[in-house]
Order: structure tokens, then sequence, then C-alpha cells
């Protein structure tokens, strides 16, 4: 994983790092924020060059989770695990090393006492958290769908799906995406998913990925194989990018070939400037954290708010709203879709923060 410097200001409202007292590994959470409801973020198991670099990951991913939740108006505020696999230390977590730090991570959750529920995310799984959840009910994205995916990773997609129709509408006049050229980047979870959704609506996928094991997965589900080498400069309607973060520098902006960015992964820009690079060069893009709240939101409807799989599956409607106010905003303000999105999400902070009529702190929920 590169090396991040701290790009967001420090205002959290607070972190632990603790070790493990089973499986003596290092684990991490922040809460940057309660302010709308109990903060609500995935537990990531990654590699990481030092301790420095995981604690920075984790304070801008759960500062993320903050204006994800926001923008959206999930009624959730942000918060983040990382343990990070160090080098010189355990690359793996298997057996019984996994059960203990999942344990681990499950205790020092539940003596936040509900200020965070903690859900999956990169190297975690919804087994993972149901395995927690026999020590702390402060758990999210638990639940799977009747075919037995993750309810975060088909909310993702779906919210994608959202994100991607709302792009179209602001492009080409309709959200249909009947005929569009997609090429999906990245092929787990949320790829995989979101590529049967396009196919459904009739567009033409391409997808790849960094295991070329999952070629055959891609070609079972009806798309086309891409090389991952050039996948990112291929000419396309939009690019999805559901890998990792970090992919689009300002350099790679200047050999794109697409009209639009819509994609799952968190932090897609190496900085916030290549936000601007993006608008300069005329492709569109759908904020990451906007695009990518289904998983969330699907999750906390059934599980925190206690919604049925069709009603929680309407809450997603609000990504295809929020992407269309952003870039329609974002075109007549002629300022980056991310400016306007961090302005949306910051809005409905400050809004909550503002003091109430009677003289009460806002309800948080
Ligand atoms: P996943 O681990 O199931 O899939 C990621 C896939 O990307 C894997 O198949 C992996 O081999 C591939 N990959 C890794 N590095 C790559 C690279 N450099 N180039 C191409 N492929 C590469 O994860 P997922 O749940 O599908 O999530 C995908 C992305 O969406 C992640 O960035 C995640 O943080 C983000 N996201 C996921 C959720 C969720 O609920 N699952 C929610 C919000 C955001």
């Amino acid at each position: 994983m590169p090396s991040r410097t701290l790009e967001t200001t420090l205002d959290h409202e607070g972190f632990l790092v603790r070790q493990g007292r089973r499986s003596g590994l290092p684990v991490i959470i922040a809460i940057h924020s309660t302010r709308l409801g109990p903060a609500v973020g995935g537990m990531r198991i990654a590699r990481y060059d030092s301790p420095a670099d995981a604690l920075v990951d984790c304070l801008r991913l759960s500062r993320g989770m903050t204006y994800k939740a926001a923008a959206v108006r999930n009624g959730t505020g942000g918060g983040k695990t990382v343990v990070p696999l160090l080098p010189g230390g355990p690359q793996r977590l298997d057996g019984q090393l996994r059960e203990a730090l999942l344990l681990d991570v499950a205790e020092l959750v539940h003596d936040l006492n509900g200020a965070y529920y903690v859900a999956p995310d990169v190297g975690t799984s919804s087994a993972d958290i149901q395995l927690m959840r026999r020590r702390t009910p402060y758990v999210g994205g638990y639940s799977a769908t009747a075919d037995g995916l993750g309810a975060t990773t088909f909310g993702t997609a779906a919210g994608v799906e959202h994100a991607m129709n709302a792009t179209a509408a602001h492009l080409w006049g309709t959200p249909q995406l009947r005929g569009r050229d997609v090429v999906v980047i990245g092929f787990g979870g949320v790829g995989h998913e979101l590529t049967k959704r396009l196919l459904a609506q009739g567009a033409h996928v391409r997808a790849t990925d960094i295991d070329p094991k999952r070629r055959s997965a891609v070609e079972t589900s009806g798309a086309q194989w891409a090389e991952l080498d050039g996948a990112y400069t291929l000419q396309t309607d939009i690019l999805a990018p559901c890998a990792l973060g970090g992919a689009f520098t300002s350099e790679l902006v200047g050999s794109l070939r697409c009209r639009a960015i819509v994609g799952s992964a968190n932090n897609q820009l190496a900085h916030d400037t290549v936000a601007q690079d993006l608008t300069q060069a005329r492709i569109t893009w759908a904020p990451d954290f906007v695009a990518n709240a289904g998983g969330v939101m699907y999750a906390s409807g059934l599980e925190l708010h206690q919604l049925t799989p069709a009603q929680s599956l309407q809450r997603l409607a609000s990504i295809e709203e929020a992407t269309a106010r952003i870039l329609e905003d974002s075109a007549n303000e002629a300022t980056t879709s991310l400016a306007v999105a961090n302005r949306l999400a910051e809005n409905v902070l400050t809004a909550a923060r503002a003091p109430h009529p009677n003289g009460n702190t806002p309800s948080t929920t």
C-alpha cells in the first residue's frame, strides 16, 4: 500500500490503538463522527508499509464514512477499523489467529457501547461479522440476500448502478444503460454483482481483475474479459473502478478515454486535486463516497432501522438523486463534483450541529 500523507483535518471524535489480547495483533478503531447517528464503518485487514500509514488510512476512511452517510442522509455517522498486516508480521490471517482477532475486535467494539458498529470491508466478510456478533450486538453488514450475497456487497453494487443511471441521465439525457459500454476494474464481490446488473440493463461490459483466475467468472457472467494492463485507458462510456482506491492520478487522467467514472472503490482519486484534472479533461466523476454508499444504506436499513429488504433497497434511490444533484450543480457552478459532494455532506453535518429551536440537541437518528 502506498504511503499517504494526512490530507484531512484531524477532526475525529477519537481513535484507539490496542493490541488484541488473544491475537496479539494491532487494532486501530477510529470514530470520526456520531453527530448524525452511531458511527458505522468496515473492518479492513490489509497490508501497510508502516503503522503510521495504517493509522492515517483509518482516520481518512472513518472521515469518509461520515461524509458518505451524511451525503445520502443515512442516519449514521462514520467510523472504521484497520488491522494492519505489517512487514515482519503475519501476512495472512486464517484459522485460530483470525478467530482470535475477530473476538478481540468484537470486544473492543463492545466496550464503545454502541458509539460504533463494525461491518465488513476489504479483507473481511459478512461471515466474519457474524462471528463477531456472538460477542457484541454492535455489528452491521451480517445479513445476506436470499442467494447468499453479503448485504453490503449487494447494496453497494445496487447503489453504484443508481449512480451510473444518474450519470447517464446527466450526460446522455436518459438513465438507461442499454447499449452503453462499461469497463469494470476489479471483479470481486461488488464488481461481479454490478456486472450482472449492468448486463441485465443491456449494457456491454468488459471486466478485469489483478487475479487472472477471475477470468472464468467474468466470462461465465456474460461479460468480456479485458487484460488489466491498459484497462484504465480503454475507450469506453463508463469506467467502473471496483478494486482498491488511489488509482486515478493526474498522469493517468491525461490518458483516459472514458466519458465518466462511476465505481465502488473508496478514495478513487490519488489526491483531491485529481478532481480538477478530471473536470478539465471533461470526464464526469460520480464522487466515490456517494456512488458506493449503497452497502451501508442497505445493511443499516435492514439491521439498524429494521426495514424490509424491499424498503431498504428503495432507500438507495437517494444515491441517484444525490448524484444527479451533484453533477448538475457541478456543471452549473463550473466546480468539481468532489467540491459539491463535500459541500452537500458538510451542509447536512452543519445543520445537525445547529442548536435546536427548543435548545435541545437534535435527535441523532
Ligand atoms: P473484493 O475484495 O471482493 O474485490 C476486490 C477485487 O479487486 C478482487 O477480485 C481483487 O482481486 C481485485 N483487485 C485488487 N487489486 C486490484 C488491482 N490493482 N487491479 C484490478 N483488480 C484488483 O472487494 P469488494 O467488496 O468487491 O469491494 C470493491 C471495492 O469497493 C473496494 O475498494 C471496497 O473498499 C469498495 N467498497 C466496497 C463496499 C462493500 O460493501 N463491499 C462498500 C463500499 C466500498
